[in-house]
């Protein structure tokens, strides 16, 4: 058994930046396995992940804050606290919090994933404009 009281990271916060617009913090809440991880994600206003893909899912649960999430078919929506998503396998998508407030999320990201090209400024604003 191990107590990760209030769901704290196991080591330090983590800057996040390659896959990613804007300013990006991320917690691995487990240690890190081949087939799961866990993380909680901080994003700032106007910051998203880049187009990407999970190889068997994922699920986030929103935790604070106003964000969004779409994939390639247009199917998404705004995001807000207690909200659950889940992204099929393969589902070319993105997520990240909207323009003008912050979002977090726990992520469940199960498989590996593949990581595509940067989220386009218009596509991001008819997605994730002022909330
Ligand atoms: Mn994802």
């Amino acid at each position: 058994v191990q107590i990760i009281t209030g769901g704290a990271a196991t080591t330090p916060s983590g800057r996040r930046t390659a896959t990613f617009s804007g300013d990006v913090w991320g917690d691995s809440v487990l240690p890190e396995t081949d087939d799961v991880l866990i993380n909680n994600v901080f994003f700032a206003p106007g910051a998203r992940t880049y187009w990407h893909s999970h190889d068997r899912g994922q699920i986030l649960i929103v935790t604070a804050g106003v964000g969004a999430v779409w994939d390639r078919d247009g199917r998404g929506g705004r995001i807000a606290t207690g909200d659950v998503v889940f992204i099929p396998p393969g589902s070319e998508h993105w997520h990240g919090a909207c323009s003008d407030r912050f979002m977090a999320h726990t992520a469940i990201s199960l498989g590996g994933h593949e990581w595509l090209e940067k989220v386009a400024e218009d596509d991001y604003l008819a997605g994730a404009g002022p909330a």
